[in-house]
């Protein structure tokens, strides 16, 4: 028996390796500072449960539409415009399986064998992987260090644009940067997508976890409905990443195919979960503020305590749950010149498990030979560490470092 061609183009979540790394250091009797998965340690609201259980007890447990039950599109729909200044209807919402599964199927709905695919590294590696076993040529583009932070190398993107790119994936409250588009980046990005004709992704996974200001969607801005699918997920705001409710939100004259792929694949989403999310979306929105009230405490803590140790420069993202500092400084002091035994040492000396820039995508070039030769960056998640922990870990970390 042999497997067929595609699976060895099949790619992963490398993010996992680390946590199963962690697991066995933990097992072994070390104390583990978990800083490397995205999920939230927070239990996921009552009043969402409680709508779920009902839904069980009204037995909502056979098929339901592949689109998704009504009430939670018609909600969805009404969310999504008051928050994004769109003008979706129930129609063009399809509810999936969490977030994740709208990455393949806009890659199946638009991508040609061999299209060129414009996607973030460093970023969220399902993209590289799902662009490479669908058949396409998945072309990276990058970040540069800001004051701030990090942003898109607008210059670079354009530059990688061939008559074969057609589609390009951009996520905006950037996993594992943290950063975010500015309303000129979000214009540059629009007028670049309406010149060179792409259809674009617009994976918004983080658009609701943010500490201070208010998130803005390039799908706000002229045109942009009509030339890009953007992915929702409950995962995030709602501490729901286990229920796997998410959707893709789509122009009306692609809703019945990409509906027809529901059909293939799942039948529907999880007919009771969806209840769970409509109540999500219609109830109280105080757990959710709790939480990022929480969240905004770690985020804090975490920065001031990275940057009073030498060797480590670390932004404060105003959304997201990632810190994504650059440690040159440290690594060098520590005689390391590779991610994987720098991390390997953290984790045996400090109990830190945390993931690099290296399980976010291809090293490019410019970090080879260029620019970016020989930085080194790493990403923090604090959605699954108590402060309590963020403190007792930094202190170590700030020992190991000098
Ligand atoms: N997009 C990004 C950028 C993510 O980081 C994640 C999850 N870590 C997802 C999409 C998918 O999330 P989910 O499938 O849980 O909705």
């Amino acid at each position: 028996m042999s497997f067929a061609k595609r699976m060895s183009q099949l790619g992963t979540e490398n993010a996992f390796a680390v946590a199963a790394r962690a697991a066995k250091h933990q097992a072994d009797g070390h104390t583990v500072y978990p800083f490397h998965l995205g999920d939230l340690n927070f239990a996921s609201p009552e009043h969402i449960k409680e709508a779920t259980i009902k839904a069980l007890h009204d037995n909502k447990t056979g098929y339901c539409p592949a689109a998704g039950i009504l009430p939670l599109r018609a909600a969805l729909a009404e969310e999504i415009n008051l928050t994004r200044g769109t003008k979706y209807s129930p129609e063009n919402i399809l509810i999936q399986p969490g977030g994740k599964p709208v990455i393949g199927k806009f890659l199946l709905s638009f991508m040609n064998e061999n299209d060129e695919v414009l996607f973030p590294n460093p970023g969220f590696p399902i993209y590289e992987s799902q662009i490479e076993f669908l058949g396409g040529v998945a072309v990276p583009y990058s970040f540069k260090q800001t004051e701030q932070g990090y942003s898109i190398d607008l210059e670079k993107l354009e530059a990688c644009i061939t008559p074969r790119t057609r589609l390009i994936i951009i996520n905006d409250f950037h996993n594992p940067t943290g950063s975010e588009c500015t309303q000129e980046e979000r214009e540059k990005l629009a007028h670049i997508i309406l010149k060179h004709k792409l259809i674009a992704l617009i994976d918004e996974a983080y658009f609701d976890i943010r500490y201070e200001g208010k998130s803005t969607s390039i799908l706000s801005l002229p045109e942009m409905d009509k030339h890009c699918v953007m992915l929702y997920t409950f995962s995030k705001k709602f501490a729901m990443t286990g229920w796997r409710v998410g959707a893709l939100v789509a122009p009306l004259k692609y809703m019945e195919s990409m509906a027809r792929l529901n059909v293939n694949m799942e039948s529907c989403t999880s007919h009771f979960s969806q209840y769970g999310a409509l109540a999500a979306l219609t109830g109280d929105t105080k757990p959710t503020e709790d939480m990022l009230k929480t969240l905004k405490k770690r985020r804090d803590t975490a920065v001031s305590m990275l940057n009073t140790i030498t060797g480590i420069h670390c932004p404060s993202p105003a959304s997201a749950f990632y810190l994504f500092p650059e440690v040159t400084g440290l690594m060098q002091k520590k005689g390391f010149s590779k991610y994987d035994t720098f991390s390997e040492d953290l984790l045996i000396k400090t109990g830190i498990s945390l993931c690099t820039r290296a399980h976010f995508g291809k090293i490019l070039p410019h970090e080879q030979t260029g620019t970016d030769k020989n930085k080194f960056f790493v990403r923090l998640a604090y959605s699954g560490i108590d402060e309590e922990n963020i403190v007792k870990a930094l202190n170590i970390l700030k020992s190991y470092a000098e």
